[in-house]
């Protein structure tokens, strides 16, 4: 059996409050410990001399689109691009085609994502029957299957009605409902934040308000049914401001930020360049700041990529034609880096434990940690390296990301994937 050493590392696991330069050994498919481990005999050495050494990066925000949207990204090439981000383990949206919303397909998630050996694959499925809102999908079904969370990402759950019943079916077997926050009747034809900058642009604005109501909503059937609710890609102040009161009134909620909702305003749209258009929007400085102040005092606990492919041709169109979304399982690293790190907003173990304890637990899996015993899934950051992100080297089949040649700071040297060694 393998027994891995990896050296000199500054090793962080949030789980067991551990932040020292140490050894971590590995034997296996699983982690042995930290520190000397006399009765052990390395077979292979990593020197991670100053680098990071920490658990294996989880992004809970990822749309792989498959099946039924392989121009874009596949299980193989999302989960390739994860691997070079530095992220061992995604959960994949349910916004596919056919949508996933049934045992078989939840199943097939973890079938493909096998056969492609690359990152594990947590499948979320659909609240309702192809996610069009108007039928609860087969909960029990995708539980069996594997389905670890629940929602109709990109589209909001308009009855409350329904949300409601989901929040109690999904507390039965405390999976959490994931809460796309977006009232469709406020953003309908929209393409950016509505305020002075869409004023200017001539474009038709989704307001922040179209967020903030249905957090409102949400917190308050979380509130009525004891569900666990998750709140997504939190972008406005006000939004941020609800979930925090809400965590102090006991309501069972967590939620999630994206970087470019903490790295970038609205003002970019002045490029009209699409790889700026996203749902939820870009939105002004005080939300920025709001969003960062989410981050520091624990209202948003995890960070994701919300990583959406679109196919090139798709992007090329007209801004207010062109597709939401961006990529980002390749830049989710670097830019906290940037943007978190650097400024001094949060600290290392900060940073990891919203990259790891935080999503497993959210999630319920048994991941995100160095303790004995776990799965060996281990990345090593190069916290210092300075480079510049170039769109064409990414492993993800879309190229729809706003930070092409962008100098960062910070990326993944390599990744244990179940014990097995992916330097990169
Ligand atoms: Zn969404």
């Amino acid at each position: 059996m393998n027994i891995l050493r990896i050296t000199g590392g500054r090793v962080i696991d949030p789980a067991q409050n551990l932040d020292e330069v140490t050894d971590l050994w590995i034997r296996g498919e699983h982690i042995v410990g930290v520190g000397q481990q006399p009765r052990l005999q390395a077979t292979q050495i990593i020197d991670a001399t100053g680098k990071i050494v920490c658990p294996g990066l989880i992004d809970m925000h990822v749309q792989l689109c498959e099946p039924g949207r392989e121009e874009d990204e596949t299980i193989a090439t999302g989960t390739a691009a994860a691997l070079a981000g530095g992220i061992t383990s995604v959960a994949c949206m349910p916004n596919t085609e056919p949508a996933l919303d049934n045992q078989a397909a939840a199943e097939f998630v973890y079938l493909q994502a096998e056969r492609a050996g690359n990152a594990n694959v947590f499948p979320v499925g659909a609240v309702t029957k192809g996610r069009k809102g108007a039928e609860l999908a087969e909960i029990g079904g995708l539980v069996d299957g594997g389905a670890v969370a629940f929602t109709d990402d990109d589209n909001p759950v308009v009855s409350a009605e329904i949300m409601r019943r989901a929040l109690e079916y999904c507390r039965m077997s405390d999976r959490p409902v994931l809460c796309h926050a977006e009232d469709p009747e406020l953003t309908r034809g929209g393409t950016m934040h509505e305020g002075v900058e869409s004023m200017r642009l001539g474009l038709r604005g989704m307001p922040a308000l179209a967020e903030e109501v249905t957090i409102h909503r949400d917190l308050e059937l979380a509130r009525l049914t004891g569900g666990r609710l998750h709140v997504m890609h939190v972008s406005t102040a006000a939004g941020v401001e609800l979930i925090r009161r809400a965590k102090e009134r006991g309501v069972r909620v967590t939620a999630e930020a994206c970087p470019q909702h903490f790295f970038l305003t609205d003002k970019k749209l002045r490029t009209y360049d699409s790889n700026f258009k996203m749902n939820p929007p870009l939105r002004t400085e005080d939300d920025v700041a709001a969003v960062i102040a989410g981050l520091q005092d624990g209202t948003l606990d995890t960070i994701v990529s919300h990583h959406s492919p679109q196919a090139p041709e798709k992007k090329l169109r007209e801004l207010d034609l062109a597709p939401f979304g961006i990529v980002g399982l390749e830049t989710l690293l670097p830019l906290c880096v940037v943007a978190l790190i650097e400024p001094g907003y949060l600290t290392w173990p900060q940073l990891i434990r919203k990259l790891t304890l935080n999503p497993s637990d959210i999630l319920g899996i048994e991941r995100g940690t160095l303790l004995p015993e776990a799965d060996a899934d281990v990345t090593i950051i190069d916290p210092a390296v300075e480079w510049t992100i170039d769109i064409k080297r990414f492993r993800s089949k879309s190229r729809n990301s706003p930070f092409g040649g962008l100098k960062v700071r910070g990326r993944s040297h390599g990744v244990i994937l179940g014990g097995e060694v992916k330097l990169s």
